[in-house]
């Protein structure tokens, strides 16, 4: 059978720890935190079950949860979506990527995106028939050339994907940064995805650049975020969209027959969790800001030069004081021989930076996981 997908195999995330498993690594490759849910969440979600939501739910979301996203949007954005018409629960980010793409691109149509960019946006891409363009950003700071973005836009053109703040680098965009990305969208008539998984975990007193601030952008955009970030629930796989409402009518087409609707009991949990402590969203950047000093603290003590760190939980090292081995060889050679998981840079790229010998480590983890990676990373 010829594949659909013939350039996809296992994804990074799973091949590094599954290796991490058996070689009894400390790992730092998938991203997910290893410290527990808040305790009032598994309350929440088990006092839903009970209640006996465990039927479907609305395909669009509960209407308590998407009352309560409007809500928090408001309060951190300053606008307020239309429950009804403007946001939908999915899935994940995951689902809510895949059905934004597939509402809006035709076959033979295009997308860019800016290397090294998310592993779950080009299969979306291709699965519609499409083609992804690659940008790449800046290699040192990650940050976009934006007249490398204009130059990509064809008449083919249809959607730009954007990620802020940045898997794998945390890099965050400006202001300046939304101001060019709304001219272009707008001149060309292109839509956007805003992915904004990490829009809690920022630090130094930073604003994330919601593209809800901006009125240009927000009329145009399928914004994008994941309670796994949020709340420390990776595996429970919620997250939403939030558009416009011709373009939510669109996305709700695919979703309808993509999952139909979302893990009712978690909606519940979540509905309950932001109207219960609305404040847990300004703590988020603090309580990872800790982690992330605390661990770069630590890199001092080791070969490894860290990267800044704008925002979301993954440490860049560039570890070219350690190894001159390509980054893919360089990860499994760590597992292997120091015990330390972390994942490459170059499968998120179209074209790997040649020479970048770049290493990201996920630091939503606890003192005692961090410090045990630190005296392991202490070795080479
Ligand atoms: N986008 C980015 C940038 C991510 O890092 C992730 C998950 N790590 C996702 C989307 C997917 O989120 P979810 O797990 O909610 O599907
Ligand atoms: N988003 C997570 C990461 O970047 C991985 C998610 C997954 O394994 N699919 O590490």
């Amino acid at each position: 059978m010829q594949s659909k997908l013939p350039n996809v195999g296992t994804t990074i995330f799973t091949v590094m720890s599954q290796l991490a498993a058996q070689h009894g690594a400390v790992n730092l490759g998938q991203g997910f935190p290893d410290f527990p849910v808040p305790e009032r969440l598994i309350e929440a979600l088990d006092k839903a079950m009970r209640a006996g939501q465990n039927q479907y739910a609305m395909m669009t979301g509960t209407p308590a949860l998407r009352q309560a996203i409007a809500g928090k949007t408001e309060r951190c954005y300053g606008y307020r979506p239309d429950p009804d018409s403007e946001i939908t629960v999915t899935s994940g980010a995951s689902e809510a990527i895949f059905d934004a793409v597939h509402a809006v691109v035709r076959a033979g149509e295009e997308v860019i995106v800016l290397d090294p960019c998310y592993d779950c946006y080009e299969p979306a891409i291709d699965l519609a028939g499409a083609r992804a363009v690659h940008v790449a950003l800046d290699p040192e700071t990650f940050a976009p050339d934006w007249q490398k973005v204009r130059d990509a836009v064809t008449s083919k053109t249809r959607m730009i994907i954007t990620n802020t703040p940045h898997n794998p680098s945390g890099a965050m965009l400006t202001a300046d940064d939304m101001r060019e990305l709304a001219d272009i969208v707008q001149k060309n008539g292109l839509y956007l995805i805003s992915d904004e998984v990490y829009e809690h975990i920022v630090f130094d007193g930073r604003r994330h650049e919601s593209a809800l601030y901006y009125p240009e952008l927000r009329e145009r955009a399928f914004v994008i975020s994941s309670f796994g970030k949020t709340y420390h629930c990776t595996g429970w796989k919620v997250g939403y969209a939030v558009a416009p409402p011709a373009l939510s009518a669109e996305l709700r087409k695919v979703h309808q027959y993509n999952t139909f609707c979302t893990f009712h009991p978690a909606q519940a949990a979540f509905a309950e969790m932001i109207e219960a402590d609305p404040a847990h969203y300004e703590t988020l950047g603090a309580f990872y800001q800790e982690k992330r000093d605390r661990f770069r603290e630590q890199l001092a003590g080791t070969k490894f030069r860290p990267l800044a760190v704008p925002g979301g939980y993954f440490q860049l090292v560039d570890y070219s004081a350690v190894s001159d081995l390509d980054d893919v060889e360089f990860s499994r050679w760590l597992t292997k021989e120091h015990g330390v998981t972390g994942i490459p840079l170059s499968p998120f790229y179209e074209t790997p930076q040649t020479g970048q010998r770049l290493l990201r480590l996920c630091f939503a983890k606890s003192e005692p996981t961090l410090d045990a990676a630190i005296e392991r990373l202490k070795a080479p």
